[in-house]
């Protein structure tokens, strides 16, 4: 959604707060899809500080769902999201400033707002529990719900080829 700021800019010390709804269903990260499993408004308080400054003061709860990095089963990952942000909306600012690409015009694009927010907190590692055993690489079982019986030391060429070291020389 984008909330439309050039009347707030041009009012001297005006502060106003937004109640946004999160219409976004999924965070996109690298081509990778996470759901929000729940996401509460996004509340937002826009302070205008003079020479077209405004502060950026936010609050949102939300949920996503990520895989777990070894057995793929979706972790609910919740994010307790604070804002607190300066931004610069004058036209000769830094345009090195990369990260405020959440701001258009004088418009804040609060969906762009929340992705910027979530990259800051995203996990760089996600674990359904701290010894989850991951998933055969052979028959894609569950390890965590029990052995599959199969054996994957052999499919390692390296240790294939110790094996069969070992075989050979038992027929010496
Ligand atoms: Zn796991
Ligand atoms: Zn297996």
């Amino acid at each position: 959604m984008l909330i439309n700021i050039s009347e707030l800019i041009s009012t001297p010390l005006k502060t106003e707060t937004f109640k946004v709804p999160v219409d976004m269903e999924v965070y996109e990260l690298n081509g990778d899809q996470f759901p929000f499993l729940e996401k509460s408004e996004l509340v937002l308080t826009v302070s205008n500080m003079g020479n077209r400054k405004v502060h950026l003061e936010g609050h949102l709860e939300c949920t996503l769902g990520i895989p777990c990095n070894r057995c793929l089963k979706e972790v609910a990952v919740p994010f307790h999201i604070d804002m607190d942000e300066e931004v610069d909306l004058s036209p000769d600012r830094q345009d090195d400033m990369a990260d405020d690409s959440y701001v258009e015009e004088s418009c804040i694009n609060t969906d762009a707002l929340i992705n910027h927010e979530i990259l800051i907190l995203f996990p760089m590692k996600t674990l359904c529990r701290d010894n989850c055993k991951g998933i055969c690489f052979k028959c894609g079982k569950d390890l965590n719900k029990g052995e599959c019986g199969c054996d994957r030391a052999s499919l390692d060429p390296r240790m294939a080829a110790i094996q069969d070291i070992f075989k050979n020389f038992k027929e010496v």
